[in-house]
Formats: structure tokens, C-alpha cells, sequence
């Protein structure tokens, strides 16, 4: 028995429980007769399941791959089961969690994937790590976090895609180049997974975390209230059916207290990056009060200069502040968390548009997004580089 324990402990502290489910899958399956193929022509043409079939069901032999929306995953698992259709699943988790593996695969000298801890619904929780330095030490880092508010899907993506331009811009671009011969990256696409899916399966407008609030029929916390920053100060909500509620305690959400924790144990972090959706600004501390921070100059110069970056590619405007005034009073958030825990570069971008599409931003703005926020990203990046303290 205490051998058993033992063993669920181990497997406990290294799985989450839902290592490769955050969205999409791809199923291939095996047509032998034109039973099976009328069989499968029933479930492709069914709208419960909402697939979409990438190789059309045509001649007996030749396996025919099909998308299936997370969503449907499990119904259609049973589907092929109880029909007797052999199928395999080829591509696990086909957006961001895959899109992180293959940039750790073709970049294995720079690029690394860490898991920092698990979400509540027992998602994992990955960052990419990159890294030019040789060693063990803690070099200065960096640290980049989107989709912390699940509906804001042009923060997981512009992350996503810096992703793959970091990595491949290297010993390319001489600017990131410098900036990583000093620094180590770390990049935290979906901060918040369980949202995350939530938004792809039942509200697209899902903010908050995912995690019960006992007594009140109300699910989540939102975890840029949730920090320990002046924790339940002006602009949170002790109501758990609240956009803005607090939570029970700072770091409640387990999402929250991973990137503490890792932070805190790292001890080398000189910049925290949250991107959000949408306004066009980009903010620093502080949120929770009118009070000017020790280095708004510095910081509001480094902004400026970032914001001018940014729209000296398609003329995109951003405005330029501390939170509190720029847009209203937040206690609680993550980059005022790590301001008054020593990380002085510490800004939040708030992603295109400024409210036309607001978060239902069309998808062939992703990469004009991307490719703005990067520059942006870069002037700070260079600012930290050539300021390390
Ligand atoms: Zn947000």
C-alpha cells in the first residue's frame, strides 16, 4: 500500500493528468469496405461533431485524416469505437502545445521546453526556455507571458509566433543576438490553459481561471487580480460571479502561484512582459495606485520609444502610461507583482485592435500583430540588455 502511495506521488509530481490535451486533434482512419467508408461519411457529414476532413474518404485501403475539434474529441472516440473503425491519432494537441515541441525540436541549441507546474483542471503548464549561455548559471532573464485572460487569443498567438522568430532570428538578426548572448528568454504562451480551452469549447468570451469557488455557483478567478500586489486593492471584486473577482488569497490560482514560484526560485529575472487584449497601450506599475513608481521616467522612456518601434511598421497607435491612469485602477496584476519584487522593466501591452473587433480580432491579423509587437518587444529587450542592474 505504501509502495502504491509512493508511486502515485512519483507519477503525481511529474504528469499533470492531461499532458497532451489542450485543443485539436487529428484522427486517421482506416477505411477497408464501403461500409466502413458510409459509416464515415455519416460522421464527416454530421454537424454534432463539427469536423473537418483533410484527405476525402475515396477508395478502400487509403486512410482518410480528419481534424476533430477538442470539443469533439471523446464523442468521436466512441463513435469509431463502437463502430468498429480502426483509427489512430497522428497529431496530438495540434495548435500551440505542438507548435511549442517542434520549435524546441528544430532549435535544440537554443530552445528548450520547461513545465512550471500544472493548471487546475491538471493542464501543464509549459514555458520556452532560450538560452545561448553555456552552464548551469541563472543568466539575467526575461520573461514573456500571454493568454493569462483565455479570450484574449491574439496574445497566445503573437506569443506563439515569437516564439518561432526568436529562435529563428538568431545569430541572424545581430540584435537578438546580443540581447541572448546576455540574457536567457523565457516565454509563457498560454498562462492560462483551462481558460483557454474553455473558449474554444464553450465560451469564447471566458476571462477567468477555471478553478471552483465553494458557496457560490460561480466558476474562476481572475489572475491579473490574483497576485500579491496590493492583493484585493481598487479595481477587484470579492464576488466570485465578478470579471475582476480577486480570489480567495493572492496566488489562489495554482496558474498564478507556478510563475511565482518559478520566478522566485530562478532569482535572476530583470524584465516581465504581460501581453494582453485589446486597446493598443502599453502600460507599466502602477495599477494600484495614482502613485508614481520609483522608474516611471525610465520606464515611460522605454515605452515611448517601443510604441514608435511598433508603429513604424503599419502606423498602429498605441498610448503610452502607467496602468492606473492609463486605463483604470487594477490591484493585484502581474506586472505590479513583479515591480515590487525587484523586476524594474516591467510592461503590459494591450494587443490591436481598439475595440472594432475587440477580442474576436480576425485571423489575418495575427501575424501583422505579431510582427508590430515584436519590434516593440525588441526595443525593450535592447533597453534591459544595455541596462542590467
Ligand atoms: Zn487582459
Amino acid at each position: 500500500m505504501r509502495w502504491l502511495l509512493l508511486v502515485a506521488t512519483l507519477i503525481g509530481s511529474s504528469i499533470c493528468g492531461r499532458e497532451k490535451f489542450l485543443g485539436d486533434q487529428v484522427f486517421r482512419i482506416n477505411v477497408r469496405n464501403g461500409d466502413e467508408i458510409s459509416k464515415l461519411s455519416w460522421l464527416v457529414n454530421s454537424d454534432n461533431f463539427k469536423l473537418n476532413v483533410w484527405k476525402s474518404p475515396s477508395t478502400f485501403g487509403r486512410p482518410v485524416d480528419v481534424l476533430v475539434p477538442s470539443v469533439s474529441v471523446q464523442s468521436v472516440k466512441s463513435f469509431l469505437a463502437s463502430q468498429g473503425l480502426e483509427y489512430s491519432v497522428t497529431i496530438e494537441d495540434l495548435q500551440i502545445y505542438h507548435e511549442m515541441d517542434s520549435i524546441a525540436t528544430d532549435f535544440p541549441d537554443l530552445a528548450s521546453r520547461v513545465k512550471i507546474g500544472c493548471s487546475f483542471e491538471k493542464r501543464p503548464m509549459y514555458v520556452l526556455k532560450f538560452s545561448a549561455g553555456r552552464g548551469g548559471q541563472r543568466r539575467p532573464a526575461m520573461w514573456l507571458n500571454a493568454g493569462i485572460h483565455s479570450r484574449e487569443w491574439v496574445s497566445q498567438a503573437t506569443a506563439i509566433w515569437t516564439a518561432r522568430k526568436i529562435a529563428s532570428d538568431y545569430q541572424k538578426d545581430p540584435a537578438l543576438t546580443s540581447i541572448l548572448e546576455k540574457m536567457d528568454i523565457f516565454l509563457l504562451p498560454v498562462a492560462n490553459p483551462d481558460g483557454y480551452v474553455y473558449t474554444q469549447t464553450h465560451n469564447r468570451m471566458w476571462r477567468k481561471t477555471r478553478s471552483f469557488n465553494p458557496g457560490s455557483p460561480c466558476v474562476g478567478t481572475d489572475p491579473n487580480r490574483n497576485w500579491n500586489a496590493s492583493f484585493a486593492g481598487q479595481g477587484t471584486s470579492a464576488n466570485p460571479c465578478s470579471e475582476v473577482y480577486h480570489g480567495p488569497h493572492a496566488n489562489s490560482e495554482v496558474e498564478v502561484k507556478s510563475v511565482v514560484d518559478f520566478i522566485q526560485n530562478h532569482g535572476n529575472f530583470k524584465c516581465f512582459i504581460d501581453l494582453h487584449s485589446y486597446s493598443q497601450l502599453l502600460m507599466y506599475p502602477y495599477g494600484y495606485t495614482v502613485k508614481k513608481a520609483r522608474d516611471a521616467d525610465e520606464l515611460d522612456e522605454v515605452a515611448q520609444r517601443a510604441a514608435k518601434a511598433l508603429a513604424s511598421v503599419s502606423g498602429t497607435e498605441y498610448q503610452v502610461g502607467p496602468t492606473c491612469t492609463t486605463v483604470y485602477p487594477a490591484s493585484g496584476s502581474s506586472i505590479d507583482w513583479a515591480y515590487d519584487n525587484g523586476i524594474k522593466y516591467a510592461f503590459t501591452f494591450e494587443l490591436r485592435d481598439t475595440g472594432h473587433y475587440g477580442f474576436l480580432l480576425p485571423a489575418n491579423q495575427i501575424i501583422p500583430t505579431a510582427e508590430e509587437t515584436w519590434l516593440g518587444l525588441k526595443t525593450i529587450m535592447e533597453h534591459v540588455r544595455d541596462h542590467l542592474y
